[in-house]
């Protein structure tokens, strides 16, 4: 299995990322004047038009969401969070989704009491990015196993899949911003999953092996009332 330790420096993102936004809403805003200058000239499939236009817009709330998460205040509101809770109410959000890629999810948390002094809703879109990842890796479906372990004064959370695995030159470019190779990828899910465990001292690691699956490993520092 080929490792690839995921750089903990603080990302210089913010001029890539102004060039990448641009770009990105770019293409839907471009796509949308359009449909409404062809229906202004009384085009004949106005509903197409009108759907057309709706996911364009649906495609630019997307991408803005997910950078909005960038943009929130950092250490502000951490608070102790029971972390097998959390990653339960993430799972249940995501069964649906799951279910219908025949996807099973299972857990296996070592310990039901782990807290975590975090920003809930930002550990929950981690969870959410690399369980939605996983679930879109496994297209013929599969099992994701998400593990909850400690050690060393952190905690470390699991995901892993039996998906088709990151080939090299993917793995070379995991979590820049906007690369994907999905159709209606953002490629922005890691890079912002990343930020947001760097924003709690932790780190990704990402182990794959192609055809066997990807196993993402989230580390992240315990606090001290846990610890006892
Ligand atoms: P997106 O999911 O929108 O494409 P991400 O930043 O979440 O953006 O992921 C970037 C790319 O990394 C994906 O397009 C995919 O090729 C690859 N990738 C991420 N997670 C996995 C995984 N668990 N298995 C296989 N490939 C993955
Ligand atoms: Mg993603």
């Amino acid at each position: 299995a080929q490792e690839l330790l995921i750089r903990t420096e603080k990302l210089s993102i913010a001029g890539e990322l102004a060039a990448g936004i641009a770009h990105e809403i770019r293409n839907p805003v471009t796509a949308v004047k359009g449909f409404l200058h062809l229906l202004q000239t009384g085009g004949a499939s106005k509903q197409l038009y009108f759907d057309i236009m709706a996911s364009e817009i649906q495609r630019i709330e997307t991408i803005l969401s997910e950078l909005l998460m960038l943009a929130k205040p950092q250490a502000v509101h951490f608070q102790s969070r029971n972390i097998p809770a959390l990653i339960r109410d993430v799972i249940t959000l995501l069964d649906a989704q799951a279910n219908l890629n025949n996807v099973r999810i299972l857990t296996d948390f070592e310990d039901e009491n782990l807290c975590l002094e975090c920003e809930e809703n930002q550990i929950k879109q981690v969870c959410i990015n690399f369980i939605k990842n996983a679930i879109e890796a496994m297209p013929g479906g599969g099992e994701l196993l998400i593990q909850l372990a400690r050690g060393d004064g952190m905690l470390f959370i699991r995901f892993v899949d039996q998906g088709g695995g990151i080939p090299e030159h993917v793995l070379a470019r995991l979590g820049q911003p906007f690369y994907t190779t999905k159709e209606k990828g953002t490629g922005l899910g890691f890079m912002v999953s990343r930020k947001i465990i760097e924003n709690h001292n932790g780190t990704v690691r990402v182990f794959s092996e192609e055809r066997r699956g990807t196993t993402i490993e989230v580390s992240l520092p315990l606090d001290s009332a846990s610890l006892q």
